[in-house]
């Protein structure tokens, strides 16, 4: 069988659009050029509306991580008390970036495939009765496909403590709407390679004027992380510290551009789109979900099959139709798969990974659901208007 197309629906990376690798492929130019400056500027302004940030956006070369360690790393101190809300493997990520540089970390657990409710966040903070440097949160944690309600934990945050409210954006940001001001956000991070259509490599810092100060008296030891060392390079120069990812920056600019034209709000209800077909679409097929409509990302789906099929029927939709998905991620391991539907990712995308599923669970399961999952896909899609 002639299958060269790679379809790739991992929850990062995610699909490229053509015009990026187009304008990644601009002839270099150097970071101390006249050029560059215009460009950062562009870049880190037009952010600003798909962070909700009162401030241009950060841009740091790195993954998605670095940005959890800049945002960790600037604002607490050996010893700080912290909470982190973990109900996946990157709120245990957020936690253990920030126990490695010594703060004292009250992890909030919540059970996997579920959302913090911000009355357990409330109970939590005033049981603990700490005065808490930050509260770091995972907007949609990637690993359970949960969505967080991030203005409820920021309300909650500012109400019942003075922390920091920190928001790990990384598998959301560009599909999801964001607002700091109205949110009580400090930091909203995000990277590259998930629903801002970019290759790995960028990673990005969203800072309010309240987190800039505490930034600029932390004293922790840091260096190529200093945020303090961003905000000057950008204030004297609109420049970057150390050299930066320039092609990236260029796709970035892109990816602004792409995003003004379809509309933020018209990116954000698509990929509320995505997410109900895929669901729907599941659904149909009689094969249950991780989480409940309530609390399903608009980014991500996890699925999970009855009798640990998950692996096999990930194994078979890339042996046989190269379809790429992720699969569950450490307790989750074996029992999940998880479907990326961002960024670059229309509902003919989603339409296809549906038909590749009923195929698959024909041939793995015996059940005759062709064309199940598709149609109630379709029949989503048309009601959209
Ligand atoms: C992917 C991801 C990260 C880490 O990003 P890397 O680029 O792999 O370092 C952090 N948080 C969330 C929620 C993610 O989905």
């Amino acid at each position: 069988m002639f299958l060269d197309k790679e379809f790739l629906f991992t929850p990062g990376p995610t699909p490229i659009p053509d015009r990026v690798n187009i304008a990644m492929s601009k002839p270099m130019i150097g970071h101390r050029s006249a050029a560059f400056p215009v460009l950062l500027e562009d870049v880190s302004t037009r952010l600003q509306p798909v962070f909700g940030s009162d401030n241009p956006v950060c841009i740091i070369s790195g993954s998605g991580t670095g940005a959890l360690e800049a945002a960790a790393v600037n604002t607490i101190e050996p010893g700080d008390d912290v909470v982190v809300i973990v109900g996946g493997a990157f709120g245990d990520r957020f936690a253990k970036i920030c126990e490695a540089h010594g703060a004292n970390v009250h992890r909030l657990e919540v059970e996997w495939g579920k959302a913090c409710q911000p009355e357990q966040l409330e109970d939590f903070i005033k049981s603990a009765n700490k005065n808490f440097k930050a509260v770091f949160a995972t907007y949609c944690e990637t690993s359970t496909a949960v969505i967080h309600p991030i203005k409820q934990l920021g309300e909650v945050t500012k109400r019942v403590s003075d922390a920091l409210f920190i928001v790990d954006g990384v598998s959301c940001i560009g599909g999801v709407p964001a607002d700091m001001a109205g949110w009580n956000i400090d930091i909203l991070v995000s990277g590259s390679q998930k629903a801002l259509m970019l290759p790995p490599g960028l990673a990005f810092v969203a800072v309010n004027d309240h987190a800039k100060a505490v930034i600029k008296n932390n004293k922790s030891n840091r260096f190529f992380f200093d945020l303090n060392r961003y905000f000057d390079a950008y204030d004297q120069k609109k420049s970057t510290p150390f050299t930066p990812a320039v092609s990236l920056i260029y796709g970035a600019q892109e990816v602004c551009r792409m995003i003004e034209e379809e509309g933020l709000e018209n990116v954000i209800k698509r990929h509320e789109l995505l997410k109900t077909m895929t669901r729907e679409g599941v659904k149909a097929l009689d094969i249950p979900l991780l989480t409940s409509d309530e609390v399903a990302s608009p980014t991500v789906t996890a699925v999970k099959p009855e009798n640990g099929k998950a692996n096999e029927m990930k194994k078979m939709m890339l042996d046989q139709y190269r379809i790429s998905l992720a699969g569950g991620q450490q307790k989750l391991s074996g029992e999940i798969f998880r479907i990326g539907h961002m960024g670059y990712c229309t509902p003919f995308d989603v339409l296809t990974v549906l038909s590749a599923l009923e195929m698959t669970v024909k041939a793995i399961e015996g059940r005759d659901v062709l064309g199940l999952a598709t149609k109630r896909a379709q029949e989503v899609w048309a009601e959209h208007v």
